[in-house]
């Protein structure tokens, strides 16, 4: 990465989510985003009312170890608004990754929220490779809770940690 000139803000942005866990979807997305932006702060939602598989810690520490060789991703949790976050981290942008049809509506509202609650904050919208559209956290841990393959889906770091949770689960219940 070339240096800041003198006064020169670097163009940093978030990527907020849940990433219960992180998928090779997210990681599609982050890639593309750090040939734009200069810094990518994933923000990884601690959601009470959500009953997450993997704690805010075990993604956080996901994501660190998969991104370990990249300076320009930095991770963090959040709660409460997230233009309060991008504010307090001096970010203007906000990535949001779009899979189908099915994503816009929602993400058109909170993009629209977001933007009426902070004027300066953009709402950036980018798409995976097409073999990622179908893939979200929840599929990949209803299909390896199944025992199907999801090898081409996560990183490996996430296919162990699945495995592990689901050989506790059954050992608590045997
Ligand atoms: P989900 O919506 O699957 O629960 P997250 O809350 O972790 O996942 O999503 C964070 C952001 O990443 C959202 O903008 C979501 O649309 C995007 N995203 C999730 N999975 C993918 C994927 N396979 N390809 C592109 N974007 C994705």
């Amino acid at each position: 990465m070339t240096a800041l000139a003198c006064g020169e803000r670097d163009r940093r942005a978030i990527y907020p989510g849940s990433f219960d866990p992180i998928t090779n979807g997210h990681v599609d997305i982050i890639t593309r985003g750090l040939k734009i932006f200069d810094r990518i702060l994933i923000a990884v939602l601690e959601n009470p009312v959500k009953e997450p598989l993997f704690t805010v810690a075990e993604r956080m520490a996901m994501i660190g170890e998969i991104f370990s060789g990249e300076p320009r991703v930095e991770v963090m949790s959040f709660q409460g608004l997230l233009v309060d976050f991008a504010r307090n981290h001096d970010a203007r942008v906000v990535i949001r990754g779009l899979r189908a049809v099915s994503d816009f509506e929602y993400e058109f509202q909170m993009a629209l929220m977001n933007h009426k609650l902070n004027p300066d904050l953009e709402t950036f919208f980018m798409m995976p490779s097409v073999r990622y559209t179908f893939l979200s956290s929840n599929m990949v841990k209803e299909v390896h809770r199944l025992g199907g393959c999801i090898r081409d889906l996560v990183p490996p770091i996430v296919e162990s940690n699945l495995d592990e949770k689901k050989r506790r689960a059954e050992r608590s219940i045997s």
